[in-house]
């Protein structure tokens, strides 16, 4: 078994579409980034290229490189995917805790947990999304951003535990 962490944050600014694990939320403001922004797809593609101790994702897609310009985050790792199989290894289980003082994510879990189930090829009870505001405390807090960890276990066949 092989465990990874991954952290990220983008800026919330107007004019931008929200996407966080793969699913479009309606909000005023949107997550600015080279690609679609999308901090939870950041942070699982960062936690399993760490399981694989392979880097981060700045080293494999260059937010310089114009072919990940807007690119879908799901594509991503979707491609680190492809480093984990060719490891000989699965995606056992995914968890992940999205930071926001808004907007409320509970409405939108449920998407959230059938995308990633898909995008990592996992059963859906085996993906796991959580999220907390963080009471008005810092940048995050003022609603100047949004941030998420995942943690991510890799093993070598999926293990029925
Ligand atoms: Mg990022």
């Amino acid at each position: 078994m092989r465990v990874g962490i991954g952290y990220d944050i983008h800026r919330l600014v107007d004019g931008r579409k929200l996407f966080l694990g793969g699913v479009e939320i309606p909000y005023v403001k949107g997550l600015l980034g080279h690609s679609d922004g999308d901090v939870v797809m950041h942070a699982l593609a960062d936690a399993m290229l760490g399981a694989l101790a392979l880097g981060d994702i700045g080293l494999h897609f260059p937010d310089t490189d114009p072919q990940y310009k807007d690119i879908s985050s799901g594509e991503l790792v979707k491609k680190v995917l492809t480093l984990v199989k060719k490891r000989n290894l699965v995606v056992n289980n995914a968890d992940t805790m999205i930071l926001a003082e808004e907007p409320k994510i509970h409405p939108f879990r449920d998407k959230m947990v059938e995308t990633l189930s898909k995008v990592l090829n996992v059963a859906k009870d085996r993906v796991n999304i959580k999220a907390t505001t963080v009471e008005g405390v810092g940048s995050i807090g003022k609603g100047e951003a949004i941030a998420a960890y995942a943690v991510v276990t890799l093993g070598r066949e999926e293990v029925d535990i």
